[in-house]
């Protein structure tokens, strides 16, 4: 049985994106808005030595009350439910934002393996704009660009190496 990753993150930080590099595949939407990934979105990928099954989700809202987004939060709940591992997106242009707080307390909680990643960190080599993530409580943060595949193979291999 191969191993499952989880992509999970809130709308717009390039899950999709890096759904597309891992399973080298365009299947997943890529939206130039937030949020339109709204199913979960199976994917098969093999990278080095690694042979995997990676799972795209909607954005990632846990105290959504009502609605699309509600619908979202309980897709993504079931991937990081079948997942062996979760990597954990966030932006690291933009930042930690509220929601980020949210999910990592979430995922810390679960307590599943989770992986934390900078996505959009192409020409950023200064480790210090990395540093505040580690507010999120979830160790190293792995910088990495989907859109221009780099950090890939590290990702791949910090996600499934210890597995
Ligand atoms: P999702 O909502 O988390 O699935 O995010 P998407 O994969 O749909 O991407 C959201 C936006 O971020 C799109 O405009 C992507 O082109 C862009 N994006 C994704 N990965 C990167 C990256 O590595 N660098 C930059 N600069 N933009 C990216
Ligand atoms: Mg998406």
């Amino acid at each position: 049985m191969k191993p499952v990753i989880a992509l999970v993150g809130r709308p717009n930080v390039g899950k999709s994106t890096l759904f597309n590099r891992l399973t080298k595949t365009r299947d997943a939407i890529v939206a130039d808005f937030a949020g339109l990934t709204r199913d979960r979105h199976y994917g098969n990928g093999k990278l080095g030595v690694h042979e995997y099954i990676v799972i795209d989700t909607g954005g990632f809202e846990p105290d959504a009350a009502s609605g699309i987004y509600k619908e979202m939060a309980k897709q993504t709940r079931q991937a990081v439910a079948e997942a062996d591992v979760v990597i954990f997106v966030v932006d690291a242009r933009a930042g930690i934002s509220a929601q980020d707080h949210d999910i990592a307390n979430y995922l810390r909680k679960l307590g599943k393996p989770t992986v934390l990643t900078a996505n959009k960190s192409e020409g950023m080599t200064d480790g210090v704009q990395f540093s505040e993530f580690f507010e999120l409580g979830l160790g190293e943060v792995l910088p990495v660009s989907a859109s221009h595949g780099q950090g890939m193979r590290s990702l791949v291999d910090l996600a499934l190496a210890p597995l």
